[in-house]
C-alpha cells in the first residue's frame, strides 16, 4: 500500500529542489556546466520546465486517480532521467551532481519497498557507469562532452570511482530500505492498535447501555458521571439531567450510605421511580482506580428487587395456601362420611310408622341441610383438589347444546332463553367434563342473576393476540349485574352474595381455565347485565 500523502510531499520536495536549481542557474551564474556554448543552460532550463510540468501533472493525477503505484514508478524514473541529464550537461566525470542519485534511491525506498530500492540502486550504477565509460571512450562527443577530463583521471581511477559509487548506492539502498521498512511496520502496528481501541470503546459503551442493570459512576466529589440507560429507566432522569449532580441528591435513598461509596459498600434502599412507583433497589459500589491505583471515583451496580421480592412473598403465600388447602380438603372428605351416615339414618327413622308431622318437618330440615352441606363439601373438594384434565378436541357448540337440554328441567332456568351463537366448526381443546362444568357454572350464575324472564347469549370466535391464536368465548346475560367492588372479588373462593351460595363456582371455573392455559375477564355494571369472557389457547 503506497501512502498518497508521502508521494504528494515527495513531488513538492522535488519542485523545491528544482526551483533552487533554477534560481542558481539563472541568477547566481554558477558555471558548473562544461558543455560548450549556450546549449547547457538552455537544456537545463528546458529540463527544469519539463520537470515542473511533469510534477504538476503528477499532482493532478494523484488527486484524481487511484493509480498511485504507476505514478510513483514514473516519479522515480523521471528523477533518474533528470539526474542523468544534469550530470551529462555538467561535465560527466567532473559533475558535482552524482550525489543526486542517492536521493533517488532513498525516495524509492521510502515511497515503494526495499526491493525497489535495490532496483533503483542497480539502475543508478548502470547509468553512472555508462556515463563514465562512454565519456572515456569518446562516445559522448556528439553531446558536447569531451573525453579529455576522463583521460586525465585515467582508466584505473574511473574504475575505482564506479566501484565506490556502486558500493555507496547499494549501502544506501540497504540502509534506507531497512529504515523505511521499520517505519512502515511500526506505523501499521500503531494503526491496528488505534482501531482496536476504537472498537473496544464502542463495545464498552454498547454493553454499558444495553445491560439490564443500573450502572453509574461518580467522581471523587460524589458527582455523577456515567449513567446508563437502565438507570434512566429506573429514576426517570436522563443522562444529561443526572450528569454532574451529587449522587445523594439524584438518588435520595443512597444518601445514608455515602460514607462507604468509595470503599466498596452494598445495601438496599427504597426509591420512588420515574413513574411514581415505590421501588426496592439494591446497590453495590466498587472504587474506581486509575492505572497508578489512585481512586478516581466509584462505580455502582444497581438492581431492581421490587418484582423479585413481590414474587417471593407471593410464593410464600401460595405455599401457605396450598398447605391450608390440602388440610381442609382432607377434613372436608372426612366430614362427608359421617354426613352420609346422618342423612341415611334420618331417612330410615322418618320411614317408621309412629313419626308425627312435627318430627317429619324437623327430619326434612335435617335432610335439606345435610344435602346443602354435602353440596358445599363437593364443590369445595373439587376446588381444592381439581382432577388432572384430559384434553381432547371438542365441538364447543355441541357441548353447550347438550348442557342446555340437561338444564331445561332446572327450575332456576325457567323463563330464561339461551342463545347458542357458537359457530358449528369451532373446536376447543379441553377436558370434556370440566368444559361442561365451566359452562354449567356460568349459565347457572347468569340464570340466578336474571331471576325471571331474560336471555343468555353465548358467542365464540377465533382471535389473534400477538403471535399466537386464541379462542374467545363470551357469556352475556341480561341479569342484575354487579358493582365494581364485587367484580374485583368474584374469583375469590367463598365470595358470594347469595343466600345459600358457596362462592366456589367462579373460583373453580377460574382454576379450570387456568390449568388449560387460558384466562378470563368479567365485565359488569349494576343493572346492565354481565359478560364473562374466556380466552383459551387455540
Ligand atoms: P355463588 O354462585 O355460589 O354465589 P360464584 O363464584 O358462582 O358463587 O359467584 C360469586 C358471586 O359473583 C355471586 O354470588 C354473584 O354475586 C356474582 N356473580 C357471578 N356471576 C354473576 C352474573 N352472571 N351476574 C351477576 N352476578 C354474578
Ligand atoms: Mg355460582
Amino acid at each position: 500500500m503506497i501512502d498518497r500523502k508521502r508521494v504528494f510531499w515527495f513531488i513538492l520536495l522535488r519542485l523545491l529542489v528544482v526551483s533552487v536549481f533554477l534560481v542558481t542557474t539563472l541568477y547566481l551564474d554558477v558555471h558548473t556546466y562544461d558543455v560548450s556554448g549556450d546549449v547547457a543552460p538552455k537544456v537545463l532550463i528546458r529540463l527544469i520546465v519539463a520537470t515542473y510540468v511533469f510534477s504538476l501533472g503528477s499532482l493532478a493525477v494523484l488527486y484524481y486517480s487511484r493509480q498511485v503505484r504507476t505514478l510513483t514508478y514514473a516519479q522515480i524514473v523521471w528523477d533518474l532521467i533528470l539526474v542523468t541529464v544534469m550530470i551529462l550537461i555538467s561535465g560527466g566525470v567532473t559533475s558535482p551532481y552524482a550525489f543526486l542519485y542517492f536521493l533517488s534511491i532513498i525516495s524509492a525506498s521510502t515511497l515503494l519497498a526495499r526491493s525497489q530500492a535495490y532496483y533503483t540502486a542497480s539502475l543508478c550504477v548502470i547509468l553512472y557507469g555508462a556515463i563514465l565509460d562512454f565519456q572515456y571512450y569518446g562516445k559522448l562527443v556528439p553531446l558536447g562532452l569531451s573525453p579529455s577530463p576522463a583521460h586525465q583521471y585515467g582508466a584505473e581511477y574511473l574504475f575505482y570511482l564506479i566501484f565506490l559509487y556502486c558500493a555507496a548506492f547499494f549501502l544506501t539502498a540497504i540502509l534506507a530500505g531497512h529504515l523505511s521498512e521499520r517505519a512502515r511496520r511500526s506505523e501499521s502496528a500503531f494503526q491496528e492498535k488505534v482501531i482496536d481501541y476504537e472498537e473496544l470503546e464502542r463495545l464498552n459503551s454498547c454493553i454499558v447501555s444495553a445491560i439490564d442493570s443500573g450502572l453509574l459512576t461518580i467522581n471523587p466529589a460524589g458527582r455523577i458521571r456515567v449513567f446508563n440507560r437502565y438507570m434512566e429507566h429506573l429514576t426517570g432522569l436522563s443522562q444529561q439531567q443526572a450528569y454532574d449532580r451529587p449522587l445523594a441528591e439524584a438518588i435520595a435513598g443512597l444518601s445514608p450510605f455515602d460514607s462507604c461509596f468509595f470503599e466498596g459498600g452494598q445495601g438496599e434502599f427504597r426509591h420512588q421511580g420515574g413513574d411514581g412507583r415505590q421501588l426496592l433497589l439494591s446497590f453495590k459500589s466498587v472504587p474506581l482506580t486509575d492505572k497508578d491505583g489512585v481512586t478516581v471515583g466509584a462505580i455502582f451496580d444497581i438492581h431492581d428487587l421490587t418484582e423479585m421480592k413481590r414474587l417471593a412473598a407471593e410464593l410464600k403465600r401460595a405455599d401457605r395456601l396450598a398447605a391450608v388447602g390440602e388440610l381442609s380438603a382432607r377434613m372436608a372428605h372426612e366430614i362427608r362420611n359421617p354426613l352420609a351416615a346422618i342423612s341415611g339414618s334420618v331417612q330410615l327413622v322418618a320411614l317408621r310408622p309412629r313419626v308425627d308431622e312435627k318430627d317429619k318437618r324437623l327430619f326434612s330440615i335435617i335432610l335439606r341441610e345435610t344435602d346443602r352441606l354435602d353440596g358445599l363439601l363437593r364443590d369445595f373438594l373439587f376446588y381444592a383438589k381439581p382432577t388432572q384434565p384430559t384434553k381432547i378436541p371438542l365441538k364447543l357448540r355441541q357441548v353447550i347444546a347438550d348442557l342446555c337440554s340437561l338444564l331445561s328441567t332446572d327450575p332456576r332456568l325457567a323463563g330464561v332463553t339461551i342463545e347458542n351463537r357458537v359457530p358449528d366448526d369451532l373446536v376447543v381443546v379441553f377436558d370434556k367434563d370440566q368444559c361442561s362444568q365451566v359452562f354449567w357454572n356460568l349459565l347457572v350464575n347468569s340464570a340466578e342473576a336474571i331471576a325471571g324472564e331474560g336471555a343468555i347469549v353465548l358467542e365464540a370466535s377465533a382471535v389473534r393476540s400477538g403471535k399466537k391464536g386464541e379462542v374467545r368465548i363470551s357469556v352475556r346475560d341480561s341479569g342484575s349485574g354487579m358493582n365494581q367492588a364485587d367484580v374485583k372479588r368474584v374469583f375469590e373462593p367463598f365470595f358470594t352474595t347469595k343466600k345459600g351460595g358457596t362462592g366456589l363456582g367462579l373460583a373453580t371455573v377460574y382454576r379450570i381455565v387456568e390449568t388449560h392455559g387460558g384466562r378470563m375477564v368479567v365485565d359488569s355494571a349494576e343493572g346492565a347485565g354481565t359478560t364473562v369472557t374466556l380466552y383459551l389457547p387455540a
